[in-house]
C-alpha cells in the first residue's frame, strides 16, 4: 500500500509518516529529509539547493524526482509513504510513471488539512532529534526531559534555518501556488481522502488509522 501525505508545511505530515513507520513497518520517502542530507554530506547538489530551500522556494523538480528514482523498488515492505513529494503536477505524473514501471500504484492520498493561521506556531515551535529524527515541538509535544531525545536518549536536538516566519511565508505561497493543484487532480482520480490536522497527534493518527484500514 503506497500512501502520499499531502498538506502545507507544519501540517504534521512527518509526525505521522513516522508513526506509520513504526506501527505498520512502512517505508518512509521524505523529499525534505533527503536533501537535508545531502546538504550534511556537502555534495554539489547539497551546496546546489542550500540557499533555495532556507529561502523557502522548491528545488527543480529533477532534483527530487532523480531522488524518489533512486529510493524506488520492488522492496517496500508494507509500502512506501511519500512525505512532502509530489509538490508539482509534474512531480505527480512522474511518481505515478515511476510506480507503475515496478508494477505498483498508489492506494490513497491523505489530505491533512489545517489552518493557515495554525501554521506559523507549528513551524517556529519545531525541533527534531538530530540523531534518530523524532520530531518534537516546544508547546505540544516537548521531550519528557528537555533536551533529551524520548526515543533514542541523544542530546542532539536540532532547529531548521527555514523555520521561521518569512520562510514559512515563501513555502505557503508556494504550497498554494505549485502544491495546492495537486488536492484537486488527486480529488479527480478518487485517491483522496481529507483529515482534520488540527486535531491533537494521536486523533490525528486515529483518523488516518481509520482512513487506512
Ligand atoms: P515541510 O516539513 O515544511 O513541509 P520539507 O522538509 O518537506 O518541509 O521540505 C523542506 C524544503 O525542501 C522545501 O521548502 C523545499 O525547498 C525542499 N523540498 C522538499 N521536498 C520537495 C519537493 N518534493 N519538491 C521541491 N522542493 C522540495
Ligand atoms: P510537516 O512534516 O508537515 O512539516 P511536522 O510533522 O514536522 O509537519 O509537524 C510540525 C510541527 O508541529 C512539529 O513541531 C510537530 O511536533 C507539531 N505537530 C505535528 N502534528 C501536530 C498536531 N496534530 N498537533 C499539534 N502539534 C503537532
Ligand atoms: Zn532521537
Amino acid at each position: 500500500m503506497n500512501i502520499i501525505l499531502l498538506g502545507p508545511p507544519g501540517a504534521g505530515k512527518g509526525t505521522q509518516a513516522r508513526h506509520l513507520v513504526d506501527t505498520r513497518g512502512m517505508v518512509q520517502l521524505s523529499t525534505g529529509d533527503m536533501l537535508r542530507d545531502a546538504m550534511a554530506s556537502g555534495s554539489e547538489m547539497g551546496k546546489k539547493v542550500a540557499k533555495i530551500m532556507e529561502a523557502g522556494q522548491l528545488v527543480t523538480d529533477e532534483i527530487v524526482i532523480g531522488l524518489i528514482e533512486e529510493r524506488l523498488n520492488a522492496e517496500s515492505g508494507a509500502g512506501f509513504i511519500f512525505d512532502g513529494f509530489p509538490r508539482t503536477l509534474a512531480q505527480a505524473d512522474a511518481l505515478a510513471a515511476l510506480l507503475a514501471k515496478l508494477g505498483q500504484s498508489l492506494h490513497t492520498v491523505i489530505e491533512m488539512r489545517v489552518d493557515d493561521d495554525a501554521l506559523v506556531a507549528r513551524i517556529t515551535g519545531r525541533f527534531t532529534c538530530g540523531s534518530c529524527g523524532e520530531v518534537y515541538h516546544d508547546e505540544t509535544k516537548p521531550a519528557a526531559v528537555e533536551g533529551t531525545c524520548d526515543k533514542c536518549g541523544s542530546t542532539d536536538m536540532k532547529r531548521r534555518a527555514d523555520d521561521n516566519e518569512d520562510s514559512l511565508r515563501t513555502r505557503l505561497m508556494e504550497y498554494y501556488k505549485k502544491t495546492s493543484p495537486l488536492i484537486g487532480y488527486y480529488y479527480a482520480k478518487g485517491d483522496l481522502r481529507p483529515v482534520n490536522g488540527l486535531a491533537d497527534i494521536d486523533e490525528v493518527t486515529a483518523s488516518i488509522g481509520a482512513v487506512l484500514s
